[in-house]
């Protein structure tokens, strides 16, 4: 429930008497293994005393061999029954939509479809950076991110490293990783830099949501390995860089039949298409009706640096859908008749070349939540997050719209009339979290607050969420977790924030006492030195002597914030939730405080005398 993936090794070694051991490997133990619990966070799900925990085979995702082991990927769950992983409320998830999606298909006169299955392409960004670089900042070591680090003369202003040549080192990574996903069965495809130096992006070929999680944690974990064999490190952390774009990682989501035809495909025009409107309908109501619980999903200290901060999308969910179909939208709400653009041509002025077809969808970086022709982009989620909680929730509030549209269809007299009758009414109750327009742009929250849409921009704000009732309904009613089983999320994400936070000002506090502070002070005295020996030579000493001063008051600033912020954390409240507000309302401040003045104590300060790698050293390291 960390998100990060757990392993147990055991060997094939059983003794065969008189001093000799054979090497086998039952069948009992590929299907079920007994681990020790007790040392993972169950959010109050048991006592250490029954800390036995199972693990069962999971049969649904491929088994792989890796470094020389056999790994099976299983299920967790504790001595009482409690799911104690992402991965059996994923495989829940999964069935109940799978069970409310075929209800439909049957009313639509499909006798052969027997399982939906959810499709998942994650596209994961990252950072590299030289690893003898990496290993001098205590801050990237400890946190994933830096906390401190003036703006370089150059970042991405020039915007010129998305997509553009990729270096030499980096190529080699990239190889190298892909070989080692292929191995696994990791269909690593699509690779590129991304917009800030140092930054790229990875997309795999979609596959069935569970395979599609396991798979995305075999690659975080590679992409760290793979860089430490090339001399670098690579950071997945939300915001490794302050002023520099973050990492995010888009969840691609759809729905597939086993037969494979995808029930997000719009037909031949999409006005036409009624079971692909129903779907959509019952996305853009689930969306509106959960969008508290979308948004809790993708909770994280990391995440709070990027939502809203004008480089991913704001920490309002909405539903972009482009011109066309909300054209089509509004033409049912409203009972006109749609007239379709045509398919229009993009000319691209080469004659030479074809002219190409106009997506019925057109782009927009800004949306949380994007229609991009066949499947819905999900653009919330952090770099570093397990894809299970976010895609969870989509699966599950999927089904809930679908079973309630099958109950309403089932029972009616004229399945068209009604079907019709259905969309018109929940596109018009939920049209509201439709969006085509720029999410960066401040006046979107202003107008998403007269829609009455939920805006919570932090953690804090967000993680409340997963205990309301009617998303502990929506869980429980689906059989996706119990209430307990909610409650010790909620409580894993609270106590996940407070402990990330205390770390990063616990480190902090570390970098400023052993290394800023004293840099600065050895660098102060040498110019104060200087400063009387020109004074006795009877030199002029502008330069030493506006140095000299703004690196005393500077100095004098930052050991007092530093003193804050020591006190601060000393007074960090013992319930849970008290405890995310106080690191929330008065640690994070003092770290943004502490921060000011040593980068502005970096900017004048002589490169020399400056203890650690400054953002240019580090950004453009890979190359
Ligand atoms: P983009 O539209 O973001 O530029 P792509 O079309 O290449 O990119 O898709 C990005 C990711 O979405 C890839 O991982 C891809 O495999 C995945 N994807 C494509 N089609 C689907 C689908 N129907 N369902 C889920 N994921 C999909
Ligand atoms: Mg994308």
């Amino acid at each position: 429930m960390t998100g990060v993936t757990a392993e147990k090794h055991d060997s094939f070694i059983t003794p065969a008497g008189g001093g000799k051991v054979v090497m086998e490997f039952s069948g009992k133990e590929l299907v079920r293994g007994e681990p020790d619990a007790s040392s993972f966070p169950s959010g109050g799900l048991r006592a250490t005393f029954e800390a036995r925990g199972y693990t069962a085979w999971d049969p649904t995702s491929f088994a792989f061999i890796k470094e020389g082991s056999l790994c099976i990927p299983t299920i967790f769950c504790s001595y009482s029954g409690h799911a104690l992983d992402k991965k059996t409320p994923l495989l829940r998830s999964m069935e109940a939509v799978s069970r409310e999606a075929v209800r439909i298909l049957r009313l639509f006169g499909d006798t052969e479809t027997r399982h939906v299955i959810p499709q998942v392409g994650p596209e994961q960004e990252y950072f590299l950076l030289d690893k003898k670089m990496y290993q001098k900042r205590e801050d990237l070591i400890m946190t994933g991110r830096t906390l401190f680090g003036a703006k370089p003369p150059r970042g991405q202003e020039l915007e010129d490293h998305y997509f553009g040549a990729i270096r030499p080192r980096v190529a080699a990574f990239m190889a190298d990783l892909d070989n080692e996903l292929w191995k696994l069965g990791v269909l690593s495809k699509t690779k590129h830099n991304e917009a800030a130096p140092a930054q790229h992006e990875m997309a795999p070929i979609y596959t069935d949501c569970n395979s599609a999680c396991d798979q995305n944690q075999i690659t975080m974990e590679l992409m760290k390995k793979v860089a430490d064999r090339h001399g670098l490190a690579c950071l997945l952390h939300e915001k490794p860089f302050a002023g520099v774009n973050g990492s995010g990682k888009h969840d691609n989501w759809s729905l597939g039949t086993d037969s494979g035809s995808n029930l997000f495909r719009p037909g031949s025009t999409p006005r036409q298409n009624a079971r692909f409107l129903l779907f959509l309908t019952a996305f853009i109501k689930g969306v509106d009706e959960y969008q508290d619980m979308l948004r809790a999903t993708v909770a994280t200290p990391g995440n709070d640096h990027r939502l809203g901060a004008l480089e991913a999308p704001p920490a309002v969910v909405s539903i972009f859908l482009g011109e066309e179909l909300s054209g089509v939208v509004d033409s049912i709400i409203n009972d006109t008749e749609y007239k379709s653009a045509g398919k229009r041509t993009l000319q691209i002025g080469v004659d030479a070349l074809p002219p190409i077809p106009m997506d019925n969808t057109d782009r927009n970086r800004t949306s949380p939540m994007a229609f991009t022709g066949n499947k819905f982009e999900f653009r919330m989620l952090g770099s570093s997050l397990s894809v299970s909680g976010p895609n969870i929730v989509l699966n599950t509030m999927m089904a809930e719209e679908l079973r309630q549209f099958a109950d309403r269809l089932e029972g009616a007299e004229n399945f068209d009339r009604a079907l019709a009758e259905l969309i018109r009414q929940e596109l018009s109750a939920h049209r509201r979290i439709i969006f085509d327009g720029n999410g960066y742009d401040e006046s979107w929250l202003a107008e998403a607050k007269l829609r009455g849409l939920e805006n919570l921009p932090t953690t804090a704000d967000a993680l409340p969420a997963y205990i309301r009732q009617k998303n502990i309904d929506l869980f429980t009613g689906h059989g996706i977790y119990s209430r307990e089983e909610v409650y010790a999320r909620y409580n894993i994400h609270v106590e996940n924030y407070t402990a990330t936070i205390e770390i990063e000002a616990r480190t902090m506090i570390d970098m400023l006492r052993k290394e800023i502070l004293p840099a600065t002070s050895r660098y102060g005295t040498m110019l104060c030195d200087g400063l009387a020996k020109r004074k006795a030579l009877g030199l002029s000493c502008h330069y030493e002597e506006d140095n000299a001063r703004n690196n005393c008051l500077l100095s004098d600033a930052l050991s007092d914030a530093c003193g804050k912020l020591e006190r601060d954390l000393r007074r960090v409240p013992e319930s849970p939730e008290e405890a995310m507000l106080f690191c929330r309302n008065v640690i994070v401040p003092d770290m943004q405080e502490c921060r000011s003045f040593a980068d502005q104590l970096e900017t004048i300060t002589s490169r020399d005398a400056w203890p650690i790698p400054v953002y240019s050293d580090l950004l453009f390291s890979e190359g």
